[in-house]
């Protein structure tokens, strides 16, 4: 098995690799959640792939799978980190890309964010 793409300047890859700490939520082979480190509401997570894939623009059908597991965890993340249920609660998800799109950190991730409003931010 060849091992995942990794970027040495780049800091989710060195998250996910362990070397910069993180708040972790959940962890497999190929998935690393955390928070935010400048969270915009009660609840802000971030999930990431551990390979490094540059943003959501590169997503193609062979990362159908990782993409569905990745989105498959958000919801079950959310209620575990204390976002309410549906309806009268929920989450914001939120894939920045691009500099149009506002990405900061160019290893994509998908922000999921909830909990009772106000929010800081969003
Ligand atoms: P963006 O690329 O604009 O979608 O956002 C990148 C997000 O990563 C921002 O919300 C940052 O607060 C967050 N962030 C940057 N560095 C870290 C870090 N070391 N740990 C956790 N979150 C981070
Ligand atoms: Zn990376």
């Amino acid at each position: 098995m060849t091992a995942p793409a990794h970027d040495p300047d780049c800091v989710f890859c060195k998250i996910a690799a362990g070397q910069i700490p993180s708040k972790k939520v959940y962890e497999d082979e190929e998935i690393l959640a955390f928070h935010d480190i400048a969270p915009w509401a009660p609840v802000h997570f971030l999930l990431i792939p551990k390979a490094h894939i540059p943003s959501f623009a590169q997503i193609g059908p062979e990362h159908a799978a990782l993409m569905g597991r990745i989105m498959t965890l958000a919801p079950r993340l959310a209620l575990e980190q204390g976002c309410r249920p549906y309806p009268e609660g929920g989450f914001r998800v939120v894939v920045n890309t691009g500099a149009d799109g506002g990405q900061e950190v160019h290893h994509l991730h998908v922000h999921v964010m909830g909990g009772p409003r106000p929010w800081a931010r969003g």
